[in-house]
């Protein structure tokens, strides 16, 4: 054991990218390496959760923890990694808004499970049988699977979160500063997102080329267009969510010609990042007839995956709630 500060990493619901991320650190990782003390980190090393229970209380300096939750043991885990830690990083969209996975909160629980294990093409399951959390064979052999619960959630709402770093996933760069600060003890208060707060317009490339007043006719697909590599993508009618979206990210997207799809979330000021931009841009439609207005908004096929593609789980609606059950079950169904 040595006395270097001691970090975890941990990953939920989440797709591995934040976990390569960290590798893009490129050869700084060998100097992060020799300054702390990686103590447990499921994808690289082979620490197991008895070992992290054995640690002290606090001992860990910090977890860097990506992915939503969605299951029992991400819960059971992020608590544990939450008692032994000083700090608690939120690592990427997942952790810190729901990310991708929170596109599944627009489905019940039931849904996704008939979706997955009895309607998707390449199943084969006739007898429709689903996974169960606790299964004893006949030969009295048992085993117990997490527990899938009916709502994906950001890390903040399962355990308290000191920061969050931004991004799908977050740049090599916001990761070196935040691991400097963290080592020459210079972070800021607490609950703060490590990111610029000033929004995507404010660095980007295009920014000259954004108009003061948009009116839109229609709405084009960028797959569909043949799109100018200088100006402003809501100039060409093309959604883009850099005016509700926090910069920092470095306009990777808008440097290879794709719009800004928000995974750096929105800046101190806004609360909600996908009403934002949704009342931006339909007070922006150029009709007040409603049939047109439908006809202008019908460019936007899929309005939750554009607006909170990586926000659902803080969308102030939040998720799907069955006005058919009692208050009490709907409470439960948000768990
Ligand atoms: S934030 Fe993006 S890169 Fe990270 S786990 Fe989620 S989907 Fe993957
Ligand atoms: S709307 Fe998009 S393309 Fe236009 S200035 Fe903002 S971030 Fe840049």
């Amino acid at each position: 054991m040595t006395d270097k500060p001691k970090v975890a990493f941990y990953w939920c619901a989440s797709c591995g990218g934040c976990e390569e991320s960290t590798v893009d650190l490129a050869e700084a990782i060998l100097d992060v390496a020799k300054l702390v003390d990686i103590v447990f980190w499921p994808v690289a090393i082979d620490a197991k959760k008895k070992d992290v229970e054995a640690m002290a209380d606090g001992s860990i300096a910090v977890s860097l923890i990506n992915g939503a939750i969605r299951t029992s043991e991400q819960e059971e885990m992020v608590r544990l990694l939450r008692r032994k830690s000083g700090l608690v990083i939120a690592y990427g969209s997942c952790a810190q808004s729901g990310g991708i996975p929170a596109l599944a909160n627009q489905f019940t629980r039931e849904q996704i499970m008939r979706v997955v294990y009895e309607e998707c093409p390449t199943v084969d399951n006739p007898n429709k049988v689903h996974p169960q959390e606790t299964y004893v064979d006949t030969d009295g052999i048992g085993v117990t699977l997490p527990g899938f619960r009916n709502i994906v959630r950001s890390l903040d709402q399962v355990i308290d979160v000191d920061y969050a770093l931004p991004g799908c996933p977050p740049t090599p760069k916001l990761l070196a500063e935040a691991l400097q600060a963290i080592l020459e003890g210079k972070l800021p208060p607490k609950g703060t997102v490590l990111a610029p707060d000033v929004a995507q317009c404010d660095t980007c490339p295009r920014k000259d080329t954004k108009p003061q007043d948009v009116s839109y006719l229609e709405f084009k697909r960028p797959h569909w267009t043949d799109m100018d590599p200088e100006k402003c993508f809501l100039a060409q009618g093309i959604v883009c969510m850099g005016p509700a979206t926090r910069s920092g990210c470095e306009s990777q997207c808008i440097s290879g010609n794709m719009p800004c799809t928000g995974c750096f979330g929105p800046t101190s000021r806004v609360r909600d990042q996908g009403a934002k931009i949704i009342s931006s841009i339909c007070s922006s439609v150029a009709s007040e007839e409603s049939d047109q207005i439908k006809s202008v908004l019908s460019g936007i096929p899929d309005p939750i995956g554009t607006f909170y593609r990586y926000g659902l789980s803080k969308c102030l609606l939040r998720g799907r709630v069955d006005t058919a059950v009692t208050t009490s079950q709907s409470q439960e169904a948000r768990k």
